[in-house]
């Protein structure tokens, strides 16, 4: 059994991705060439939002809203420690200061009523992380932002076309940022990513910045990156676009059944989802006592899993200094306890099934 089945999917869109991939390779243009507007376009459309610009990675798209914001050495963003190193780094990158707040115990997002008390005078933006696929208290969150004059980016890298009020992922905020690495809900075959806004400014800025900021032919404007995904991972991302709305309802099948058939297991504690939005399943993630020992007795019984994330940000060494005074205790005890299990729209009930018993047995012992 494989932790993410990618090869399933390959089989079922072969047709679409050599013939996407080799259209590419006949008109040469590997570079910002048609493929690259037209996934901008069929993205625009499915999000809602009114900008995408597509980019070089979903680390890339962190960095591209933060510069498009002019993130100043030494302002403030407010984000979660419990997320991948990308949501601090491009902070920090950038000379920013990334101010940690806790999670929510039951989903592992943001606390999103904590975030007004770690607000000062240099604080720019809120950047929550739509974490395992669900959507954090955006609504919240916004609201909190507008008295304050802050802009709002939503990591979005593993929640690409998860839901929240009737809305999608990316189209909730002053910015939206995905990624398309291969292992997230919609992937490309490589690096990939895609910033979403609906402010035509911010929207120019990306672009711009995504070329060395060049507003034209070697005009630079600002300093920007070169921040572009290839016209080769867009046409991949084309072809999977196909089958994604297929894919997403497998996702949340596949994650209602574990849900069903896991509130029966004694000592797994299940994600929350809240009822105004849905959870996408970037990761299928649970929380166990002992996790180092399931963990291992998984993996005698041939189940793969990974563990997203071991240490929340502010305990690692290069985030250390950014540790705040108080302790964030949900975000700790969640490092501890999460484990994520196998996930993908190809995985079979047969399948399933193993894991579950693999579990069961595993946390009986
Ligand atoms: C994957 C991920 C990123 C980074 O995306 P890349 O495309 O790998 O650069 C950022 N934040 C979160 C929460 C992620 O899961």
């Amino acid at each position: 059994m494989q932790f993410i089945d990618l090869k399933s999917q390959y089989a079922a869109l072969k047709t679409s991705i050599d013939a996407r991939i080799q259209r590419v390779l006949d008109h040469g243009q590997y570079i910002m060439g048609p493929e690259v507007r037209e996934l901008e376009e069929a993205l625009q459309a499915y999000t809602g939002a009114r900008h995408c610009i597509t980019v070089a990675s979903g680390t890339e798209a962190l960095l591209i809203s933060l510069l498009a914001l002019d993130l100043k050495p030494g302002d403030e963003v407010i984000t979660t420690p419990f997320t991948f190193a990308a949501t601090a780094e491009m902070i920090v990158l950038l000379g920013g200061w990334p101010v940690f707040v806790d999670i929510e115990p039951d989903t592992c997002n943001i606390d999103a009523s904590l975030i007004e008390a770690a607000i000062t005078p240099r604080t720019r933006a809120i950047m929550p992380v739509s974490l395992y696929g669900q959507v954090a208290d955006m609504e919240a969150i916004n609201a909190v932002a507008s008295r304050h004059g802050l802009s709002v980016i939503e990591d979005a890298a593993q929640s690409f076309g998860a839901t929240y009020q009737g809305r999608r992922s990316c189209n909730l905020s002053t910015f939206g940022c995905t990624s398309f690495f291969p292992s997230k809900p919609l992937g490309c075959y490589g690096d990939g990513g895609a910033v979403f806004t609906n402010d035509d400014e911010l929207a120019q800025a990306c672009r711009e910045l995504r070329v060395h900021g060049q507003s034209a032919r070697y005009t630079h404007t600002r300093v920007g990156v070169g921040g572009r995904m290839d016209t080769l991972q867009c046409a991949v991302v084309l072809a999977k676009l196909e089958r994604f709305e297929w894919e997403l309802q497998q996702r949340l099948a596949i994650g209602a059944r574990y849900h069903e058939l896991l509130a029966a297991v004694p000592g797994v504690q299940r994600l929350a989802v809240r009822p105004d939005r849905n959870c996408v399943w970037g990761q299928y993630t649970v929380l166990v006592p002992d996790r180092a020992r399931v963990q291992a007795a998984l993996q005698d019984a041939g189940i793969p899993t990974a563990v997203h994330y071991p240490k929340p940000l502010h305990r690692q060494p290069a985030y250390r200094g950014f540790a705040p005074a108080r302790n964030l205790p949900h975000s700790e005890t969640a490092a501890e306890r999460v484990l994520s299990l196998p996930m993908s729209a190809d995985l079979s009930t047969t399948d399933q099934d193993r894991v579950l018993v693999a579990l069961r047995r595993a946390l009986a012992a």
